[in-house]
C-alpha cells in the first residue's frame, strides 16, 4: 500500500459539491478580489477565534511581516523567536530589518518560556510565539513577560488554527495573531491565503489599508503599502472549510490518539502533550535517533514521511549574515536531526493508518 505523508485531494473530495458550487457562485458574480466572500470570511473567522477583528491577506508570511511593519518594529530592533521554527517566522522579522533573537524550544517543541528573560535587552521590542505542529505554547509566562517588559506579542498561528491554551484560542493572546491558509494547513485554501486577527481597532484598520497599496479610499494612498489582498474564490472556499473545522480537527485528534496509543517502538519518541494546552495536530512529529534508517525502511514500504524542518533558520544559507554556526543552538539542532512527521491527513483510512503503525512498530 502506498501512503503519502499528506493527501490534499481527500480534503477536497470530502466536501466536493460545496466547494464546486461556491467556485461557480464566485465566478458568476463578476467580483473577484476583496468582496462579500472576504468580508463574510473575516467575520466568521474572527468569531471562531474569539477575536474582535480578522483581516484577510494573501499569505501567512505577509501576515507576519506586515504585523511587524505596522507595529513599527524594524532596523535596530530585536524580536525574540523560537529557534526551531519554519523559516517564514524569521523572515517576517528580518524583512523589516529587525534582528531575530533565537530561544531554544521546550520538550513540547515550542518556545521555552523559561529561557526568554535572559535574552531581553534594551533593543527587544517583541516576542513572536510559534505554536509549532499545532500545539499551543505555554502562554501564561509569555504573556506575563511581555507585559513586564512592555513588549509587543505576536503569534504565528500558521499551524494552530483552533488550538487553545486555558481554553483561549491561539492568536488572541497578544497584539496580532498571524494565520496562513496554505493548502496543507489545518484550515487550508486551494492556493495561497492568510489573515490576521486582533482585538485592536487601529491595528485592524492599518492592515486593511496596508494590504491594498496603503489606500483607504480608491486612489488616495495614505502609506506605502503592499498588495496582499485575499481573493473571493479562496475566501469562499475557506468559509466552507471553516464550517467543518470542528469535524476536521476532531478527525485529526482521533487519528493522533491512535498513533499515541498504538505506536510502541522503543526507538522512537512520541510527541508530548502540554497540560492546559490543546493541539490540533498540524503534524504528528516523532523523534528518532536513527532517523535516516527509519526513513529508508519506510520508503521501501512506500510510506512517505517529511522532516519539519531539516535545517534550522540560524543555519540556513539565507541567514549566514546572522553569523551563527553549528552548536549555537544545540537543542534546536538535535531536533532538526531527529524529528520526523509521519503520514497524517483528513480522510486517512483506518487501513492506511494501521499499515503505518505496524510498519513503524516493526522497525
Ligand atoms: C506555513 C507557515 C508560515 C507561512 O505561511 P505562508 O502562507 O506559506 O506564507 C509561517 N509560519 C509557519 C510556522 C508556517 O508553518
Amino acid at each position: 500500500m502506498q501512503i503519502m505523508p499528506n493527501r490534499l485531494d481527500r480534503g477536497y473530495y470530502k466536501y466536493q459539491k460545496e466547494f464546486e458550487e461556491k467556485v461557480n457562485e464566485v465566478l458568476r458574480s463578476g467580483w473577484y478580489v476583496l468582496g462579500k466572500e472576504v468580508l463574510a470570511f473575516e467575520k466568521e473567522f474572527a468569531a471562531y477565534t474569539g477575536a474582535k477583528h480578522c483581516v484577510g491577506l494573501a499569505s501567512g508570511l505577509d501576515a507576519l511581516w506586515i504585523a511587524f511593519r505596522i507595529l513599527g518594529i524594524g532596523e535596530g530592533d530585536e524580536v525574540i523567536v523560537q529557534a526551531n521554527t519554519y523559516i517564514a517566522s524569521v523572515m517576517g522579522i528580518t524583512i523589516n530589518g529587525a534582528v531575530p533573537v533565537f530561544v531554544e524550544p521546550d520538550e513540547y517543541n515550542n518556545l521555552d518560556a523559561s529561557k526568554i528573560e535572559e535574552k531581553i535587552t534594551g533593543k527587544t521590542k517583541a516576542i513572536l510565539v510559534v505554536h509549532l505542529y499545532g500545539q499551543a505554547s505555554n502562554m501564561e509566562p509569555i504573556v506575563t513577560l511581555s507585559k513586564k517588559y512592555n513588549l509587543r506579542l505576536v503569534e504565528d498561528c500558521a499551524q494552530s488554527h483552533g488550538a487553545c491554551f486555558d481554553g483561549q484560542m491561539t492568536g488572541t493572546f497578544g497584539d496580532i495573531g498571524c494565520f496562513s491558509f496554505y493548502p496543507s494547513k489545518n484550515l487550508g485554501a486551494f492556493g495561497d491565503a492568510g489573515a490576521i486577527v486582533t482585538n485592536d481597532d487601529k491595528i485592524a484598520e492599518d492592515f486593511r489599508i496596508f494590504r491594498n497599496y496603503g489606500s483607504e479610499k480608491r486612489y488616495y494612498n495614505k502609506v506605502v503599502g503592499a498588495n496582499s489582498r485575499l481573493d473571493e474564490i479562496q475566501a469562499g472556499l475557506l468559509r466552507i472549510r471553516l464550517r467543518h473545522i470542528e469535524e476536521l480537527t476532531a478527525e485529526r485528534q482521533k487519528l493522533c490518539k491512535r498513533y499515541l496509543t498504538e505506536l510502541n517502538n522503543v526507538k522512537i519518541e512520541l510527541p508530548m502533550l502540554r497540560s492546559r494546552a490543546t493541539t490540533v495536530w498540524h503534524q504528528f512529529v516523532i523523534h528518532c535517533r536513527e532517523r535516516q534508517a527509519l526513513i529508508d525502511y519506510l520508503n521501501k514500504l512506500e510510506i512517505g514521511t517529511i522532516i519539519h524542518y531539516p535545517i534550522p533558520p540560524h543555519l540556513s544559507e539565507a541567514y549566514t549574515c546572522l553569523g551563527y554556526k553549528k552548536g549555537s543552538f544545540p537543542i534546536t539542532e538535535r531536533h532538526a536531526d531527529e524529528v520526523l512527521s509521519i503520514p497524517l491527513y483528513n480522510g486517512m483510512t483506518d487501513e492506511e493508518q494501521m499499515f503505518v503503525i505496524r510498519a513503524i512498530n516493526r522497525f
